[in-house]
């Protein structure tokens, strides 16, 4: 009997094709542009098919070893373990049956047709193995990819975007830029690492950006595999305020790259008694008109607020952290004077002292930026409403312990600055009693925050950890 389709079900239809149609027409063309761009280098690509071909000359020599009837049963077995939507493999079964008994302890006729011994079948059965696995590491190698972009598990336009292009390995190692690691290849390639509290470091077209700046924080803490006398360059330093624990390092690591130093007042004030040339510091205010142009990118400062966790939690879990975690030492009470001294503790940090930073580097990717988790401001409600969203959301979780209580705030910033990826900050702690002494998990924020919004992807990486993102697929490209 023939199937009648509904005009709804047939206008579904097309809508589908015509979507399809429309990322391969995407696909297509970015594709063809890079292909474009990637003309001058012709002779690496000449380089890179060779070595594939030699590969694939191994792989054909190996299976000339390999029996065909044996690739054929195996996969006949392979086929045969079908579990729902999955292909389950097992080989133990398999094994066992092939060599010589049966599968469960039953008899099967497939199994006993066969009477090869069990050694000449494990030998051959492993033969085919390291085949399958040649062949799989041949393939990975062709469609190997420069990095994995996080937004590529939601997009397939931006999976397959730099399908054809080989590894980066400057998205791959845990080396800062600003310390003597590699920049990106792809000069449209946004590479982020955290490096502990609200410390990120943004690469973008040979530019670095380091975000606060709070690198030696002594003994007490975890190391970050990277000290304050490691950076040696860098083009920009956005302080998103004033507390030791965002700026203690900015002046020694200012004076070193000749980078130019933004902050708020409060937070240039103290950096102004600090050894900088005052040249190298701008102060912002975030309330409108203080646009930093650099090459590629441009930066707009946003007052933003401090985060004030509940009194009455902080008191009991400061309280019964003090109690249970070792207290610092007298040696480290004198390291901490020192490093706590570089930073400032007035209480105008709060409400005019924090500042969050809009990025939008030059082919449209938006990053938003925020190193304190506090109520979202009028201010930054403003600035969205004109921007609408962005790609990437860098943003402290609040200090609130209380599992309730921080999701209230990510959920807050998640639905005012509307990312497509987030990452937190500020969520690590030190080993002793004291300044936030816990680490905060982020799973059940990241858990809170899919549940309202399904499409958004969290990435919580460890120190120096890069994460890339190809910037040519962004929101105001529509991806
Ligand atoms: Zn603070
Ligand atoms: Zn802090």
């Amino acid at each position: 009997m023939a199937s009648e389709v509904t005009r709804d079900g047939f206008e579904a239809r097309v809508g589908v094709l015509e979507h399809e149609v429309e990322s391969e027409k995407r696909i297509t063309r970015y594709i063809l542009e890079q292909t474009r761009r990637n003309g001058d280098d012709l002779p690496a690509v000449k380089t890179r098919l060779d070595r594939v071909e030699h590969r694939l000359d191994g792989v054909e020599q190996r299976l000339g070893g390999v029996e065909r009837k044996d690739l054929a049963e195996l996969s006949r077995d392979l086929v045969v373990e079908r579990n729902g939507e999955t292909l389950t493999w097992n080989l133990p079964k398999i094994v066992r049956c092939h060599a010589g008994g049966a599968p469960d302890g039953r008899s099967s006729k497939r199994c006993s047709a066969e009477p090869a011994s069990k050694g000449a079948f494990m030998k051959r059965l492993l033969a085919i193995l390291a085949t399958l696995s040649v062949i799989t590491a041949c393939g990975s190698a062709a469609a190997a990819r420069p990095f994995t972009d996080p937004r590529g598990e939601r997009s397939d336009t931006i999976d397959q975007a730099a399908a054809m292009e080989p590894r980066d390995p400057a998205c791959h190692a845990r080396t800062l830029v600003s310390a003597g690691g590699a920049f990106p290849r792809n000069p449209h390639t946004l590479a982020v690492r955290w490096v502990g509290f609200s410390n990120f470091e943004l690469v973008y077209n040979g530019r670095i950006i380091l975000l606060d700046a709070y690198y030696d924080r002594g003994s007490e803490y975890p190391p970050l595999g990277v000290a304050a006398s490691d950076i040696k360059s860098a083009d920009l330093m956005l302080l998103g305020h004033g507390h030791f624990d965002h700026m203690s390092d900015a002046a020694s690591i200012g004076a070193r790259t000749k980078a130019l130093l933004v902050g708020a007042a409060v937070t240039t004030d103290k950096l102004r008694t600090q050894p900088i040339p005052i040249q190298q510091i701008k102060t912002v205010t975030g309330r409108g008109d203080e646009m930093i142009k650099l090459d590629h990118l441009t930066v707009e400062p946003i007052l933003g607020r401090h985060g004030e966790p509940a009194k009455e939690v902080t008191a009991v879990m400061d309280r019964a952290l003090d109690e249970v975690m070792p207290p610092p030492t007298p040696e480290q009470k004198t390291e901490s004077a020192t490093i706590r001294s570089r930073g400032t503790n007035s209480p105008r940090v709060i409400d005019e002292g924090t500042i969050a930073y809009l990025i939008t580097l030059d082919d449209g990717f938006r990053i938003l930026y925020r190193d304190s988790g506090g109520r979202v401001t009028d201010y930054e409600r403003a600035a969205m409403a004109r921007v609408g969203r962005v790609d990437l959301a860098l943003v402290a979780v609040s200090g609130d312990y209380i599992n309730p209580l921080m999701v209230k705030l990510a959920l807050e910033h998640m639905r005012a600055y509307k990312p497509d990826v987030i990452m937190p900050a500020h969520h690590d702690a030190p080993v002793t009693a004291g300044h936030v002494a816990q680490w905060r998990a982020t799973e059940p924020l990241f858990q809170a925050m899919k549940d309202q919004n399904p499409d958004i992807v969290t990435v919580s990486k460890e120190y120096r950890e890069p994460v890339c993102f190809n910037t040519e697929m962004n929101v105001q490209r529509g991806y």
